[in-house]
C-alpha cells in the first residue's frame, strides 16, 4: 500500500483527480448558487402575479359593486338581444326577477326596446364606439310616466360577442319641471297677451297680430281691414255712474265686440282705455264697413243707460275704418293711423257711427 501511495504516478493522477473534483465541486457551487437565484426570481414572480390576480379580482369585485349598488339601471345586453347582466335598479325599474331578466331577450322585458326600431341600441351596437342618448317614456305603477335617460355604448361580453351596455338615468323630476316649465310659460304668454279687465286679447297682441298679418297678407295680396271703435261720452259715464260700473260696461261692449269678429283669423282687441281695435284679415272695406256697423249696433242693442251721453240716453260707439293691401315697403301703423282718422271724423260727426277712412296711398283700397 505504502509503495503504491508513493508511487510518483499515482500521486500524479491522484492530484489530478483531486482537480478535477475540486473543479467539479465549484461547478456544483455555482449550479446550486444559480438554482438559488432562480428559485428566488420565481418565488418572485408568483408572488408578483399573486398579488397581481388578487389586484384584477378585487377590481372585479369593486365594479360588481358599483354596478350592483348604482342606483341607476344598467343592463347588458349582447347583440343578439340576450340580456346578460342586470343591476338591482334595472330588476326594479322592470318590476322582475333576475331570473327573469338575465338570459332573456330585452324586447320581451321591455317595450321601447324594439329591434325594428332605428333608435334601438342593438341595431347600432356593432359600430364600434358607438354611442347613443335619447330619453324614453315609461309608464309607472301609479299610472302615470317616468323619464330616463338611456345612454348605450358598444362593448365586447364576456363571452367574445359584441354587445352594448346601457345605463338609465332617472330624469321625471327633471321631464316634470320642464313640462311645468313650458305651462306656466304658456300661461304667461297667454296672460301677457290678454287684457286682464275684459278678458279679451290686449294691445300687445294686438300688435303682434298686425303684424303677423301685415306679413302675410303682403305675400298674398290680400286686403286687411281695421275698425277702430271708441265708447262715446264715456268720460261723462264714469262721472255719473262711476268708475266700477264704467269697468263693467268695458266688459259688456268687449264682449258684444268679440262676438261681431268671428272668422277665425278675426281678432276683437282692447286698443286702449275705452277704444278697440277690430283686426279683421283677408277683409274688403266693404266687408270691414259691415262688421264695423253690426258692431255700432250691438253696442246699442245692449241699450245700456247712459243719460248724461250728448249722443242718445244709451251707450254708442264711434268707429273708424280702414282697409289696405299690405305691402312690405310700408309700415302696418298706417293702416291704424288711416282708422284713426276715420275716427275723428266720426266723433266730429256726431259719433255713433261708422266711417271709412278716405283712400290716400296706392296700395289702399279705401285709406
Ligand atoms: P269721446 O266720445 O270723445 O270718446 O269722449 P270720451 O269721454 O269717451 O273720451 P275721453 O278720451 O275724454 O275719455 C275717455 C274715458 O274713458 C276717460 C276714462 O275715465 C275712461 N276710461 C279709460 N279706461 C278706462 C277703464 O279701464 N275703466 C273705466 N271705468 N274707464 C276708463
Ligand atoms: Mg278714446
Ligand atoms: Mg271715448
Amino acid at each position: 500500500m505504502e509503495a503504491t501511495l508513493t508511487n510518483p504516478e499515482t500521486l500524479l493522477s491522484l492530484e489530478e483527480r483531486i482537480r478535477e473534483l475540486e473543479i467539479e465541486n465549484k461547478s456544483l457551487a455555482e449550479t446550486c448558487h444559480n438554482l438559488a437565484t432562480s428559485q428566488k426570481k420565481l418565488e418572485e414572480l408568483v408572488a408578483a402575479s399573486t398579488k397581481k390576480q388578487l389586484a384584477m379580482e378585487m377590481q372585479s369585485m369593486e365594479l360588481e359593486q358599483i354596478f350592483s349598488s348604482s342606483s341607476d339601471p344598467i343592463w347588458v345586453v349582447r347583440q343578439d338581444g340576450t340580456i346578460v347582466r342586470a343591476n338591482s335598479a334595472m330588476l326594479r325599474l322592470l318590476n322582475r326577477t333576475h331570473d327573469a331578466v338575465v338570459g332573456h331577450a330585452c324586447h320581451d322585458v321591455f317595450d321601447f326596446c324594439s329591434r325594428d326600431s332605428a333608435r334601438c341600441p342593438l341595431t347600432q351596437a356593432h359600430l364600434p364606439q358607438s354611442f347613443h342618448e335619447w330619453d324614453i317614456e315609461c309608464p309607472n305603477a301609479k299610472g302615470e310616466s317616468d323619464f330616463y335617460m338611456v345612454s348605450t355604448a358598444s362593448l365586447v361580453t364576456l363571452d367574445g360577442s359584441p354587445g352594448i351596455v346601457g345605463h338609465f338615468r332617472d330624469i321625471t323630476i327633471r321631464k316634470r319641471a320642464e313640462a311645468a316649465l313650458e305651462q306656466a310659460n304658456t300661461a304667461l304668454s297667454h296672460l301677457a297677451r290678454v287684457d286682464a279687465l275684459t278678458q279679451i286679447p290686449n294691445r300687445r297682441a294686438f300688435d303682434e297680430a298686425l303684424q303677423a298679418e301685415w306679413g302675410r297678407l303682403a305675400r298674398e295680396e290680400g286686403p286687411l281691414s281695421l275698425v277702430l271703435c271708441d265708447i262715446d261720452c264715456f268720460k261723462k259715464y264714469n262721472d255719473h255712474y262711476g268708475h266700477q260700473a264704467g269697468d263693467k260696461v268695458l266688459r259688456r261692449v268687449a264682449e258684444a265686440l268679440a262676438d261681431c269678429a268671428r272668422r277665425p283669423a278675426d281678432l276683437a282687441s282692447r286698443y286702449g282705455g275705452e277704444e278697440f281695435a277690430l283686426l279683421l284679415p283677408q277683409t274688403p272695406l266693404e266687408g270691414a264697413l259691415s262688421v264695423a256697423e253690426k258692431a255700432r249696433q250691438a253696442v246699442e242693442d245692449l241699450a245700456l243707460q247712459h243719460p248724461t251721453s250728448s249722443v242718445k240716453p244709451i251707450l254708442t260707439l264711434s268707429l273708424g275704418v280702414a282697409s289696405v293691401i299690405p305691402s312690405l315697403h310700408i309700415a302696418p301703423t298706417t293702416l291704424i293711423e288711416s282708422a284713426d282718422k276715420a275716427l275723428y271724423q266720426a266723433k266730429n260727426a256726431d259719433r255713433n257711427r261708422v266711417v271709412p277712412a278716405v283712400c290716400s296711398s296706392p296700395t289702399s283700397l279705401n285709406l
